[in-house]
């Protein structure tokens, strides 16, 4: 489920500042109403740049956790 490594917005936080739209490299982000969202998912790179620009940490990405298999 790919859809699950996207950036989260939750917009009950989000002050609709603009910060994340005008950060993102890709241009992914835009508006929902007045909170800012993941409207092109398609390119989003997982940069983080949204998650550590919001001043009110209304965006969350979630990490991917690698299992590793040792063979000893
Ligand atoms: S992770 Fe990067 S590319 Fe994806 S929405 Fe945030 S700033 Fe844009
Ligand atoms: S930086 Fe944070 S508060 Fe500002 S528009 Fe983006 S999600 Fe909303």
């Amino acid at each position: 489920m790919a859809e699950n490594w996207y950036p989260r917005i939750d917009p009950l936080l989000c002050t609709g500042c603009g910060d994340c739209v005008t950060a993102c490299p890709t241009g992914a982000l835009g508006w929902q109403g007045d909170s800012a969202a993941l409207i092109h998912p398609d390119i989003c790179t997982y940069c983080a740049t949204c998650e550590s620009i919001c001043p009110v940490y209304a965006i969350e990405l979630p990490y991917l956790i690698v299992k590793e298999e040792h063979h000893e």
